[in-house]
């Protein structure tokens, strides 16, 4: 990779960044316990636990995904940045800059 591209793949790691961190909170508002008093009848109450236990299954994934683009963001300088932790061969840089987060290639993940 040369520094042009680690510049703009940082650029994209720290707005990818951003905007799953904004993703957090707002599931982070959506998983907030649900008080009696709002629930009008029972099926609406289901339907509210349902859609919490949905957006809990976002704020977890939101939340491995602010972990993940960290430390892409912390080896973006290490020489064996962009190679598979699996086969220890290069990631395709297409997919580097479209999933930064990922420290396999696409055979390695797949599998
Ligand atoms: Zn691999």
């Amino acid at each position: 990779m040369t520094t042009a591209e680690k510049q703009a793949l940082k650029e994209k790691i720290e707005k990818l960044l951003q905007e799953t961190e904004i993703k957090v909170k707002e599931y982070e508002e959506l998983c907030r316990p649900i008080s009696p008093e709002n629930a009008i009848g029972r099926v609406s109450r289901m339907d509210a636990i349902n859609n919490k236990s949905v957006a809990e299954a976002a704020l977890r994934t939101a939340k491995r995904k602010v972990e993940k683009l960290n430390t892409a963001l912390s080896k973006l300088e290490e020489p064996d940045f962009g190679t598979c932790s699996s086969c220890k061969r290069p990631i395709n840089p297409k997919r580097v800059m479209l999933m930064p987060e990922s420290t396999r290639c696409v055979r390695c993940a797949s599998r």
